[in-house]
């Protein structure tokens, strides 16, 4: 048996916050207390003067998937190694849902794709079709382990939509076997509308995406979704929330658990003035600062549970300058980018580091059934964790990325890599540059 023992680092995401030792045992937490004497064979971390955090769990990614006019940029092998870079030890991706195929046959496919991961992945199941036999797969695929599924109010054209009535009826069956409902909550109506002024071709530029998608299809949703969720008992997890309405809504209903992403959190629409302003081209949009702003709130009083990068990546080339807004590919990447950022934004704002752990590991675990597996520092579970020193807090660290994308959000904003990643035992990254990792394993929900 092999041994790991970190001595002397502070410690969050464990029963207290305090500077301790941590024994790994093979690929678990072993124990925690303040003075640890190593057994025979063990390697030892001298972690003095450091942080320890437990690896982030990123509920929201898309590795590879299909869009519109290609693929994502990151397959799971790129985008997982640049995740583990970053101290996110766990992606939970999603299926796609191809013609003809049933729910467990898309399933199979991704966690095919999933093989080259050398983060541990969970997916989420995406259902696109109302169906009688994509309904009733739902009940055997929660017993396989994979306890969430994916639904669109919007994107009609793409085929990916359901109905509100075909969302309660999915939500029912999810509900009576516990299940999880994620909702991509735009409302169609509501963007149908909103985009009529452009459909002429007149107006391309990247500012007019946001118009095109106002802040009003969140509310919508959100509140139709949050009937949904009190009329069925279903658990029902709004991912990548973004404005203040919506937010605001959200807490009638207590059956919503809500997810943001860090550029919500960290940019606003004024991004689309800029020179590369297309790539910042998402959906939903990017909002005002005043919708920043009440994110953060939403983060400290509890109404926001986790913090999903929705990574889903474009190089410059697949965006070039110019192309009307309706034709840029959605998306921006973050999963490398989402704990350093938000780590040295929550020093600046003087917020509680447990919170973002919470944010970033337990809840997540809670949420989709992984915490018996990952989630906290604690004896038994998986040992995912950094090691982060907090004097490295820097500004120009954009060279250091270990990713094979050109572009990234961030830039202006500082972040702390971390020194040390080790994800079930091994350790990954070291000295802040990745090693060799092995695969990694798919999880399950308990
Ligand atoms: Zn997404």
């Amino acid at each position: 048996m092999s041994s790991l023992l970190i001595k002397n680092g502070l410690i969050f995401g464990s029963q207290s916050q305090e500077i301790q030792d941590v024994l790994i045992k093979d690929s678990l937490f072993a124990e925690i207390s303040p003075v640890i004497e190593p057994p025979e064979n063990t390697t030892i971390l001298d972690a003095s003067g450091r942080w320890i955090f437990p690896g982030v769990i990123d509920p929201h990614t898309h590795m590879g998937i299909p869009i519109k006019s290609g693929y994502s940029a990151d397959t799971f092998a790129s985008g997982s190694r640049s995740a583990l870079h970053g101290g996110v030890t766990t992606i939970l991706d999603f299926s796609v849902l191809e013609a003809g195929q049933s729910l467990a046959e898309s399933l199979n496919t991704r966690i095919k794709l999933a093989g080259e991961s050398v983060c541990d992945v969970g997916i989420h199941v995406n259902i696109t079709r109302f169906e009688p036999e994509i309904l009733a797969e739902i009940p055997e695929l929660i017993a396989r382990g994979f306890n969430s599924f994916k639904v669109f109010t919007t994107y009609a054209e793409a085929n990916m939509m359901l109905t509100y009535e075909q969302i309660e009826a999915v939500a029912t069956i999810i509900a009576q076997h516990r299940g999880v409902l994620m909702v991509h909550s735009e409302d169609n109506d509501v963007i149908t509308r909103a985009s009529e002024p452009f459909a002429d071709g007149k107006e391309i530029h990247p500012r007019y995406h946001g118009l095109s998608r106002p802040a009003k299809a969140e509310l919508v949703a959100v509140s139709k979704l949050g009937e949904i969720s009190d009329r069925t008992n279903c658990t029902i997890y709004i991912v990548h929330l973004n404005t203040a309405a919506g937010l605001a809504k959200t807490t009638e209903y207590p059956l919503l658990k809500v997810e943001t992403c860090p550029h919500y959190l960290l940019l606003s629409d004024k991004m689309y003035e800029r020179k590369d302003g297309q790539m910042f081209v998402s959906s939903p949009p990017l909002r005002s600062q005043a919708d920043c702003e009440a994110l953060w709130l939403g983060l400290q009083n509890g109404q926001i549970h986790t913090i999903g990068s929705d990574h889903c990546p474009f190089c410059l080339t697949d965006k070039p300058m110019g192309t009307p807004f309706q034709d840029i590919p959605n998306g921006m990447g973050g999963v490398e980018t989402l704990f350093p950022t938000l780590l040295a934004q929550f020093m600046e704002r003087h917020l509680d580091l447990e919170l973002l752990v919470r944010l970033t590991s337990r809840n997540p675990a809670e949420i989709f059934a992984l915490d018996h597996l990952k989630g906290a520092i604690k004896p038994g579970l998986h040992a995912d964790l950094m090691i982060i020193d907090p004097r490295s807090i820097a500004d120009n660290w954009e060279s250091r990325l270990d990713t094979s994308l050109d572009w990234n959000a961030y830039t202006d904003f500082p972040a702390l890599f971390p020194e040390t990643v080790i994800r079930r035992g091994e350790i990954v990254v070291e000295r802040g540059s990745l090693n060799s990792p092995l695969p990694g394993i798919l999880l399950k929900s308990k």
